[in-house]
């Protein structure tokens, strides 16, 4: 048949081409038309692959070359040729070899003055001008100047065919020798009246594609810089502008608008940031010469069209895949194991850090008798997983101190009866859709009603007074011994004793003990005051922020309006690290700012307006770039004013800020009424490309490099108050000092095992701490000594990006779950020992960096040959995993602990040969690889378990641009299967329990906690587990019979059939282990448990 049909048509076409006769011509084209006319693409795919094409353009040259064209033949071949080569790639190579291009362009040239033939020349000719080197031809052969004949002057008749010139002159624009030419002609202005003529008359926007038709020439002519420069010269901008302003709203003219503002952000003039050097305001010296910064594409004379367009609609880019073409498929790398990359002996001295293999507690035997004395701590030192399910209620209780007292208000939950199903209902009843003043939410009273009930009276009063002086405190004051300024000391030490908080694991006094002993490469001498007082999650979640239609084009039009009205703008820097501070007295109509303490970061603060400021971030130190984490203090507010800022000089191409996310707000009267907590904040925040460019100078000749802006507003909830913004919940270095010497001093140490150690000096002259958790021996009798030593290593790291501070909270999370009196907890010290470097970059997280080190390196891209005086955190820890692994004790998992600012949710990387070569469609060697798959074990368990955790954004590629991370580095080289990045986003969840909600910290902390639980039940799980282990796991579900019994009987209900005789025992009261079983295997894929089960329903028996 299909033969048939195919030799059918080549006679048609062969007909076609060979006949003189019209009547038989005419009938061929009206069969063609027939054809074509039903039916799908494929019967012109199907034409053009028999010489359609070919054959239409040979009638047409034939019809059109002789004395008197025929247009009875010629406008049904052009009707047929323009649906053809709409489908026909090369339809404007074969227009041009048969020159029929020349022939159309004659015909369209003889009838000027006849619409309708014109008007079927033109939808061939902008067939034909759609491959750019015809378009060129056509240019060159005149095509320009005869469409401007057609389209000017502005007139109202034949709009038909003016619209069709208007789109033959825009394709005929995409090639760049078109547009020069049309610039050098002044086409440009021409466009730009024209353009004015059609919006002026216009009113009804009948003519809307017209319009439209024009400005994309213009875009087109302006992607060249000629081409922008004469947009500029012909008070474009201005023009275009002043069309925007009455008719953003409108639907009908969305072409319009949408093309407008395209042009005129590629026309804003591109400029150099406002600072006198892209290079840091900090500069330390390191040794080693700095390594410099990956080359930038040298700049083009012309701008490419950005294609950045509008975010407004395109939600979908944000899960963007990442190229396949990074995949190492190379089976001998893959399968490469290096190795060790120091001399052997060099291992030795990690001897020291695991003093638990050596030590021989003699004391176990002498003391027994003291363990009463650490009953109240204890009691005290109950885990604290902040969850939205049972909100803490630390901040409002009054007749508390930090130490020694039993904290009533903790919740006392086990972690096991807060696993995601339980989560989901209970959770769901808190939740609560914060407005624009988030702080009134809680208290519906008012304001002051804390600090009332604490009996200060005149809060507000002192407040208007003190506050400034308080919420910068100068970290060399002592409260016991005041010396200097003593008013400040004393107020705040007044504060603190009438006003205590009751932050867990956090205490003033101690945290500006560990201050003065952090050591910046500016040397700060002020304390952030949220740092110092103490941060409480909010006790409400927090949705995600809808994003506002239009709020992009609102602000570029703002952007352009301080383009072409200059003299609007203050354009006053307010503050700045690279001139001396204050810069003139500020004091008042302006905010105040400051950033000079620890994590803090800005550099640069600009009014721009009554109440807007740009704001410019501090590249990392020793670096020209990586500018995204901020954290500064503002004062000096009015109430109930929207207060915006513009973060310029950002630099990721798309950000969360574009989907949800707000940034962190921490107010000091708020702090001051027993409120002390970071919440999101902003509204109208979006995050778009503006027209900064890296100058040439800044970066050696190197330049074009693309800036971003972050912008939102504030509304403050207070008059003269003093807040901070930040990026992310801050969580400093020296934080994690003050927090591990309280959790020390909090545990019990006959019953815990936990040990500070510093694994090395960071470059910044710091102490990088490395935390051993484990249970303390029963005793030190040789078997009890045997089983001590001979627990598996679990090595958990975070923070090796200073800006990515949320890993830091997962990490207080976990650390506090680990030394908590939780039944799993113990049972996972009784088990493991927890080898844990909670920040891997202490002088970045000092410095205010986002993402690299003192050197300017990304240390999570030093793993595979780090230097002991370059990056001693990494080749220490990398050595301390190395030793490990010599003497047999490699880690059963190794996480590392990361932010991610381009997804929601918490999910893993792994590593898998396997899984990489298929993504790479690589076959060879795939099929016969064993692989085990145990990697997937512990994301597919936390998946169940934790609320924020989702599995399907997890990943076990292999990247090739990844090689250098720690993840990769001990799989490959320390031959850890289970190493993973965990990567928890800055924004918050898009599934589960928590979708819709931005993440608290309670809900960072609760991840913590909960990756913890996962590395029990990955043990449970496992076929080495000892059956004391799972005796102990039974009880344990005993013991929390109430909440999981519950919990079981929704878990049952999921049961495959063959369990189902265990369903009727359950209310009869059948051993644990029965219990546990199933419900370990509801966490699991059921065919691994397979055999796994059965061995546990002998064990019953
Ligand atoms: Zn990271």
């Amino acid at each position: 048949m299909a033969e048939q049909e195919g030799s059918g048509l080549q006679v048609l076409l062969s007909t076609l081409q060979s006949s003189s006769d019209k009547a038989s011509i005419l009938t061929i084209l009206q069969l063609l038309g027939n054809l074509l006319s039903v039916g799908t693409d494929r019967r012109i795919h199907y034409l053009i692959s028999k010489g359609g094409s070919e054959a239409l353009l040979q009638t047409l040259l034939d019809t059109a070359r002789t004395p008197s064209p025929d247009y009875e033949i010629l406008l049904p071949l052009f009707r047929l040729l323009a649906k053809v080569g709409l489908r026909d790639k090369k339809i404007g190579q074969k227009a041009l070899e048969l020159e029929a291009l020349d022939v159309t362009l004659i015909l369209a040239r003889k009838n000027l003055s006849h619409s309708h033939n014109l008007l079927h020349c033109l939808w061939a000719l902008r067939v034909f001008a759609s491959s750019v080197k015809t378009g060129a031809m056509l240019g060159i052969n005149g095509a320009m100047e005869l469409l401007f004949k057609v389209i000017t002057p502005y007139t109202r008749k034949r709009t038909q065919t003016i619209r069709a010139a208007t789109e033959v002159l825009a394709v005929l624009l995409k090639s760049r020798s078109n547009s020069r030419r049309a610039v050098n002609r002044g086409y440009v202005t021409s466009l730009l009246r024209l353009h004015q003529n059609w919006h002026t008359h216009d009113t009804t926007n009948t003519y809307v594609l017209i319009r439209r038709g024009l400005l994309l020439c213009l875009k087109c002519i302006t992607t060249i810089w000629s081409g922008r420069e004469a947009f500029l010269a012909a008070q474009g901008m201005e023009t275009l502008f002043s069309i925007t302003q009455n008719c953003l709203d409108n639907e009908s003219m969305e072409p319009v608008i949408s093309a407008v503002l395209q042009i005129l952000r590629q026309c804003y003039p591109k400029s150099p940031l406002p600072l006198v050097t892209a290079c840091s305001a900090y500069a330390f010296l390191v040794p080693g010469s700095i390594p410099s910064a990956p080359p930038c594409d040298p700049a083009e004379e012309d701008f490419e069209d950005d294609g950045d367009e509008e975010m407004d609609k395109d939600s979908d880019l944000e899960d963007a895949k990442e190229q396949d073409d990074d995949l190492e498929i190379d089976m001998e790398k893959l399968n490469f194991r290096p190795g060790l990359d120091r001399p052997e002996e060099e291992l030795k001295q990690y001897e020291a850090l695991c003093h638990e293999l050596s030590y021989g507690f003699e004391e176990l035997e002498s003391k027994l008798g003291n363990d009463l004395n650490f009953e109240g701590i204890q009691s005290a030192n109950h885990h604290h997983i902040p969850t939205a399910a049972s909100p803490k209620q630390h901040c409002l209780n009054k007749d508390q101190s930090f130490q020694g007292k039993e904290r009533e208000d903790t919740i006392q939950t086990s972690l096991l009866s807060m696993v995601k199903m339980e989560r989901s209902t209970a959770y769901l009843t808190s939740k609560k859709r914060p407005g624009m003043n988030t702080y009134h939410n809680t208290h519906p009273n008012g304001l002051g009603i804390d600090a009332l009930e604490n009996g200060i009276s005149d809060m507000q009063d002192f407040l208007e007074e003190d506050i400034e002086a308080i919420s910068c405190p100068k970290m060399n004051a002592s409260f016991s011994n005041p010396t200097r300024p003593r008013e400040t000391v004393e107020v705040i030490d007044k504060l603190l004793h009438t006003h205590p908080k009751h932050i867990p694991f956090h205490d003033p006094y101690l945290y500006t003990a560990k201050a003065r002993r952090t050591r910046s490469v500016v040397d700060f001498k002020m304390i952030a005051f949220p740092d110092f007082w103490g941060h409480c999650p909010p006790p409400f979640s927090q949705s995600m922020l809808e994003r506002k239609r239009g709020v992009q084009r609102i602000k570029i039009i703002e952007d352009v309006r301080r383009l072409i009205q200059p003299s609007d703008v203050i354009n006053r820097v307010v503050f700045s690290l690279d001139e001396p501070w204050p810069l003139e007295d500020t004091a008042s109509n302006c905010l105040r700012f400051f950033s000079k303490f620890e994590s803090g970061n800005l550099r640069k603060a600009i009014q721009v307006h009554e109440f807007e400021y740009d704001l410019l971030v501090n590249a990392d130190v020793n670096s020209a770039q990586h500018q995204q984490w901020f954290y500064f203090k503002v004062s000096g507010m009015r109430t109930a004013i929207p207060y915006r800022f513009n973060i310029i000089n950002c630099e990721k191409p798309n950000s969360q800020f574009n989907y949800g996310m707000q940034p962190t707000l921490y107010s000091v009267k708020e702090a001051l009424f027993g409120r002390s907590t970071w919440i999101r904040t902003g509204h109208d925040i979006c995050y778009y490309k503006n027209h900064y460019r890296q100058s040439a100078a800044a970066m050696g000749g190197a330049s074009g490099k693309c800036y971003y802006t972050l912008t939102f507003a504030v509304t403050f909830p207070h008059s003269e108050d003093v807040c901070y913004l930040a990026y992310h919940y801050p969580y400093t270095y020296t934080a994690l000092m003050t927090h591990l010497e309280i959790l020390e001093k909090s545990i019990n140490p006959r019953k815990i095992y936990f040990r500070q150690a510093t694994l090395c000096q960071t470059l910044g002259g710091n102490p990088c701490p490395l935390v051993t958790i484990t249970a303390m021996p029963e005793s030190n009798c040789a078997d009890h000594l045997e089983q001590f030593r001979h627990r598996p290593y679990q090595v958990i790291t975070a923070r090796a990006h200073p800006g990515e501070s949320n890993a830091s909270w997962v990490m207080k999370g976990t650390l506090e779950f680990l030394v908590s009196s939780d039944p799993v907890a113990r049972l996972l010290r009784e088990n493991f020992i927890f080898k844990i470097i909670p920040m891997l970059n202490p002088d970045g997280v000092i410095n205010g960096n986002h993402r690299c080190s003192l050197r300017g390196e990304d240390l999570n891209r030093q793993w595979l040959a780090p230097k002991a005086h370059l990056q001693p955190t990494i080749y220490h820890a990398k050595g301390l995993l190395h030793y490990l692994n010599s003497i047999g004790r490699g880690p059963v998992v190794f996480c590392d602990f990361h932010g991610h600012s381009q997804k929601k949710n918490v999910f893993i990387y792994g590593c898998s040969v396997k899984e990489t070569l298929w993504q790479a469609n690589c076959t060879v060697g795939a099929p016969a690889l064993l692989e085990d798959i145990s990697y997937r074990t512990l994301p597919k368990i936390l998946d169940k378990l934790a609320p924020a955790f989702t599995m399907s954004s997890c990943s076990f590629l292999v990247e090739k641009s990844r090689a250098s991370t720690a993840r990769v580095v001990v799989w490959r080289e320390v031959g850890v299967s289970r190493s993973y990045t965990m990567e928890t986003s800055y924004c918050g969840c898009n599934r589960g329990p928590y979708k819709g909600l931005q993440f608290r910290t309670s809900e960072l902390e609760e991840m913590g906690a909960m990756f913890c639980l996962g590395l029990l039940i990955l043990e449970l799980k496992s076929v080495s587990c000892s059956h004391q282990l799972l005796t102990q796991a039974a009880a344990l579900l005993n013991a929390e019979e109430d909440t999981l019994d519950h919990h079981l009987q929704r878990v049952l209900k999921k049961l495959p059939h063959k369990e189902v005789s265990a369903k009727g025992s359950i209310s009869e009261g059948i051993s644990s282990i029965s219990k546990i079983a199933i419900a370990i295997s509801y966490m699991s894929c059921s065919y691994e448990l397979c055999c796994f089960i059965p061995c546990i329903l002998i064990f019953i028996i």
